[in-house]
């Protein structure tokens, strides 16, 4: 009786951006996971845009942090606040509080799920469903995960990369490790200050590799770019110009090679019927890494697969959990096997 009148929402928990699908009407809020605080008091003062904006640039009194690291929860508190922030901003329906769909990483504990779901509880959720997130960025990106066949996706997110073989709505095999787009940046930060005693910062470095990171050469021509930092000897501000051939070989090599190395030993470890399906079908990528110009292809080369881009990879895990919700039978709230609990 409640299906009617409650909002159903879906959450996708990232390390990096938080994104939230409301039924019936889609992704409502994309807003990254940071969360200022008060550093006397312990309060938050900002959550989302505002408080990335604030990340390296707060005074001494406020502190912002990203509550979730390796794609689970490091800090219980602040997560709990960044969702009841999140949820009350698209939850107007008060009357029933939401039944809520969280995608959370495959390799999760019992506890980590447990504090999940407590923390969305806590937050306001009326039910938690918790959803893997390849299973769910699999759905997003529109794999066929019912059938007898293997669906194979690759996400890369802020601070994860995860690899999972999907068949027969259930993950075959999943791997993951603890890298993602974040190390790229910390990478470029680096390369800044080892080549040109230039300090820059995780926000610039991120920038840079929208603008011109690249994971092989780059066919239209290679790009260039301006940036500015402090000089770490003369402590001044400066701008040097760099080019996309040298962040590509000298920042963001090694750690593009650990993403290639993770989906490689998947393949080793698939099941021989289910590679023989990828043959056929190759696999998808998704997650905000997924967009660096040319992973594709190389991952393409290094495999000799097909690989095909999610048609939006930032949006893959919420539009999974949207269409999970839709496939939710609002009154017998009967459990399709796709759940975990
Ligand atoms: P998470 O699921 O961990 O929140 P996302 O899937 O939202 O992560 O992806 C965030 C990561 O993707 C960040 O490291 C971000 O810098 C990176 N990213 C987003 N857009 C691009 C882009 N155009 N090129 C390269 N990296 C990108
Ligand atoms: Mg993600």
């Amino acid at each position: 009786m409640f299906g009617f009148l409650a909002n159903d929402i879906g959450i996708d928990l990232g390390t990096a951006n938080t994104l939230v699908f409301v039924k019936d009407k889609g992704i409502v809020l994309r807003e990254p996971s940071v969360v200022a605080v008060y550093e006397s008091t312990g309060k938050v003062c900002a959550v989302g845009a505002e408080a990335k904006r604030m990340l390296g640039r707060t005074p001494g009194t406020i502190t912002a942090t990203r509550p979730m690291k390796d794609g689970v929860i490091a800090d219980f508190e602040i997560s709990e606040a960044m969702l009841r922030y999140f949820i009350e901003k698209v939850d107007k329906n008060k009357i029933v509080p939401p039944r809520v769909v969280i995608a959370v990483p495959s390799g999760i504990t019992a506890v980590e799920k447990r504090a999940v779901k407590d923390s969305a509880i806590n937050a306001g959720a009326r039910e938690v469903i918790l959803l893997e997130e390849p299973m769910a960025a699999a759905i997003g990106s529109g794999l066929p995960i019912a059938e007898p066949t293997a669906n194979m996706i690759v996400d890369i997110g802020g601070g994860t990369t995860e690899v999972a073989i999907i068949s027969l709505s259930g993950v075959v095999f999943s791997k993951s490790i603890r890298v993602g787009g974040d190390e790229l940046d910390v990478a470029i930060v680096q390369y800044m200050k080892r080549a040109y005693n230039l300090l820059i910062g995780e926000r610039t470095a991120e920038d840079i590799k929208m603008k011109i990171g690249s994971a092989v050469p780059i066919q239209s021509g290679e790009l260039s770019m301006d940036v500015r930092g402090r000089d770490s000897v003369a402590g001044l501000p400066k701008t040097i110009h760099i080019t996309s051939q040298e962040i590509r070989e000298d920042a963001l090599k090694e750690t593009i090679q650990q993403v290639v190395d993770l989906v490689k030993s998947a393949l080793e470890r698939c099941p021989p019927e289910l590679s023989a399906d990828l043959v056929d079908h190759g696999f998808v990528l998704a997650g905000g890494g997924a967009l660096i110009r040319g992973l594709d292809n190389m991952l393409s080369d290094a495999t000799g697969l097909t690989v095909i881009q999610a048609e939006d990879p930032l949006c893959a895990v919420a539009n999974g959990t949207g269409i999970y919700l839709n496939s939710l039978g609002d009154l017998d709230r009967k459990r399709s096997r796709v759940a975990i609990n």
